[in-house]
């Protein structure tokens, strides 16, 4: 019986379908190689897992293409953009691995950039599992490049990251508004305010509330205008009032 002719629909959806295939064909071919020339064997992920960390950025480093591509050149590809790779991995590890090894551990603090505001409180409660000192401090060094830095460090972690709430995002650890406070070095602040703008000082005596954005203090009024996402909102006290007025 005669083939019936397929609607261009239908054949644009073979030719799709195709070209997928294709490309898991090719890095069923090429993964060994992929995986010896970036030194991925140590992350001791099965073949799956492999298959399944690569295939994104395996399909865009092909990209377009009808001739099949060398392995060489796939590998120059990744090599050109490597930072971006290690981290793509990173991120796919940890969402396809509820636990992760020391090496995968390791691997990923070593390589996550913009998974690190969503990863960084698993991967340091796992770094403490394992008593990995040198995890953590590399860990902390990244969030602060990479993640929601905040201007208030933990007392118990070390890591930029009390947020306005008073918590640490890393470890859950709860700081004072009087810590924040000394952290923030408010007291030394209104000092200056008062030297160099002295209306708005007054204003912030009369409210006895301020806002704290980027160390800088302001009042409810800017704060309302401000776009910041990161502010620490702090209640003066009775002797903070004293002690400011006193100097
Ligand atoms: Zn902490």
């Amino acid at each position: 019986m005669p083939r019936k002719r397929n609607s261009s629909k239908q054949e644009a959806k073979r030719t799709r379908k195709k070209k997928e295939i294709d490309i898991d064909d090719l890095l069923n071919e090429y993964l060994e190689e992929i995986i010896k020339e970036l030194s991925l064997e140590n992350l001791n992920l099965s073949h799956d897992e492999y298959i399944e960390i690569l295939k994104e950025p395996f399909a865009s480093a092909v990209g377009d293409v009808s001739t099949k591509p060398k392995v060489k050149t796939i590998i120059n590809r990744f090599t050109n953009r490597l930072d971006d790779l290690l981290d793509l991995v990173s991120i796919r590890i940890l969402e396809l691995r509820e636990k992760l090894d020391e090496k995968q551990l390791e691997f990923v603090i070593f390589h996550l950039k913009n998974g690190i505001k969503m990863y960084a409180p698993f991967l340091y409660s796992e770094a403490i599992k394992v008593g990995r000192n040198d995890l953590i401090d590399y860990l902390r060094n990244s969030w602060s490049k990479y993640g929601i830095r905040t201007p208030v460090k933990c007392p118990k972690c070390g890591f930029e990251a009390i947020m306005p709430d008073l918590i640490c995002k890393i470890c859950g650890y709860t700081v004072s508004e009087k810590y924040v406070k000394e952290q923030l070095k408010v007291i030394d602040n209104l000092y200056e305010l008062k030297r160099t703008d002295p209306e708005k000082f007054s204003e912030i005596i009369k409210s006895r509330h301020i806002y704290i954005v980027n160390n800088l203090i302001i009042t409810e009024a800017e704060i309302r205008q401000s776009r910041e996402q990161i502010f620490y909102e702090i209640d003066l006290t009775e002797s903070d009032i004293k002690s400011v007025l006193k100097g």
